[in-house]
């Protein structure tokens, strides 16, 4: 995906004016100039982006944590009830080692 121009606006630019220095190299992944800063070289958007999606991630991860409380607190009587039940929470909890496992990754 290459760089929008809000990308430009609000993650290159604010980073050139706080004395990264560009590089004339260029980001395989979105086309971004790489920057460099403290002695690191970094493509400023791919980070941007990368951090966005962990921020959404962690949303999902709370609602499905909400959801598996609700459920662990309403357990049926009904044996095939619960058993759908148990099933639900078994796929929320197999999701959230998912997201974990991703997590561990960044
Ligand atoms: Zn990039």
């Amino acid at each position: 995906m290459s760089v929008s121009d809000e990308e430009i606006r609000k993650i290159i630019l604010p980073l050139m004016l706080s004395g990264a220095k560009m590089l004339d190299k260029h980001c395989p992944k979105c086309g971004s100039p790489l920057f460099e800063k403290d002695g690191r070289v970094f493509c400023p958007v791919c980070e941007h982006r990368r951090k966005e999606k962990l921020r959404e991630m962690k949303g999902i991860e709370e609602r499905l944590m909400e959801k598996l409380t609700e459920l662990a607190n309403s357990l049926p009587d009904d044996v095939d009830e619960l058993e759908k039940h148990l099933r639900v929470m078994e796929l929320i909890i197999n999701l959230l080692e998912r997201y974990k496992a991703l997590e561990g990754g960044k």
